[in-house]
């Protein structure tokens, strides 16, 4: 925390992490449960739940190294299991958005609960499990026999690359080979997985000319990887980020040097989007092309938007249009990425004018 006392800055030293089992339960009586929930493909009523904080990880472009300082703390498997059947029997949740930034820390306490979800009857469904493909590549056949039992939907993970400089550069600490591993053993259990990449990494000492032709084969890679995990399931999903510099983290450093404009005031980072280019070696034609794959070919491919998008809208007529026009633009989504053609994107930005216009999409 930081305050200031007669001109003077003071700052209290970062706390550490600590056990949270002791913690109240959450209070889910003060708020009213049907605002906090969503359709989604695994639930009509699902809920976003986290049950442990932190990462041990140090992948240099993440804030958790810079927030928790590669530590982790969770809620006892029991406590977890209380909320999950609570939040079934109480208020009829059927799915749960696991928003943990690394489920699979501690495997023995991600095992005890998924058992736990069988051994008590739950019905909902985990969703969104975020896992490190490495870790789950080389998981035993235990948990992942867990994970089908316990009807696990879906995991995130963070697949970062199909180019291995770059995974070494962002201190990955795996190999490409460990994404093929882990998108197979999903692919034997039935598991859907979202593959999270990110291209324009920043590597010292390269010009920008060098990191823009960088980032090309970074998209080009990342896309032949993506091209062979989302063929092994029609719900697997693919996300594709630009590199975006966030303080404290190792790699930003390396991004100011290399021409990184940092804003000068906090609101300066107010207007940081998600799909906007901040850094010099990204072209704009680059930061559009990802942004079309991302956000609108991968969402067409993936054969699960269909269900929960066409369920969030309650107008028949709407719906009925929605499915009509949903279906012309999945044609076009999956045309373009058979052929890897991602120039004149009129259909993108028609699709974006749709989309600021109906909020369920
Ligand atoms: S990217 Fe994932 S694995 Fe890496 S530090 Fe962040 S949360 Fe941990």
């Amino acid at each position: 925390m930081y305050w200031k006392e007669n001109g003077e800055i003071f700052t209290n030293p970062d706390r550490n992490l600590e056990s949270i089992d002791d913690w109240p339960p959450l209070p889910y009586h003060l708020v009213d449960i049907d605002k906090c929930v969503m359709v989604t493909e695994f639930g009509s009523r699902t809920i976003n739940y986290v049950s442990s904080y932190g990462c041990p990880y140090r992948c240099s472009f993440c804030s958790e190294v810079t927030v928790n300082h590669r530590s982790w703390v969770g809620l006892s498997p029991e406590l977890v299991l209380d909320d999950l059947e609570k939040l079934q029997n109480k208020y009829q949740i059927n799915g749960v958005n696991l928003y943990d930034s690394l489920f699979f820390v501690n495997v023995k306490r991600a095992k005890a609960i998924l058992m736990g979800i069988i051994d008590r009857g739950l019905t909902l469904r985990l969703g969104n499990v975020d896992g490190r493909a490495k870790q789950l590549a080389e998981a035993d056949d235990e948990l992942w026999e867990l994970l089908r039992e316990s009807r696990t939907y879906s995991i995130l993970c963070g697949a970062e690359s199909g180019d291995q400089e770059s995974l070494d550069v962002i201190d990955k600490d795996m190999d490409v080979e460990d994404n093929y591993k882990f998108a197979e053993k999903c692919r034997k259990y039935g598991i859907k997985v979202i593959f999270s990449t990110l291209v324009g990494i920043p590597i010292l000492n390269y010009t920008h000319q060098e990191l823009e032709k960088k980032t090309d084969g970074q998209i080009s890679s990342t896309i032949k990887m993506l091209d062979e995990f989302l063929s092994f399931d029609s719900r697997n999903r693919g996300q594709m980020f630009i590199y975006m510099p966030y303080p404290g983290t190792p790699l930003y450093d390396t991004a100011v040097k290399l021409g990184f404009q940092e804003p000068k005031e906090l609101e300066g980072w107010a207007h940081m989007k998600l799909y906007d280019k901040q850094t010099p070696w990204v072209t704009p034609e680059q930061a559009q092309m990802v942004s079309m794959i991302s956000s609108y070919i991968f969402m067409f491919l993936d054969s699960d938007t269909i269900l929960w998008a066409k369920e969030r809208i309650k107008n028949p007529t709407k719906k009925l249009f929605f499915v009509w026009a949903y279906k012309l633009f999945a044609g076009i989504a999956r045309f373009r990425w058979k052929y890897k053609l991602f120039g004149f994107p009129l259909d993108y930005q028609l699709f974006l004018f749709a989309k600021r216009n109906n909020k369920s999409i």
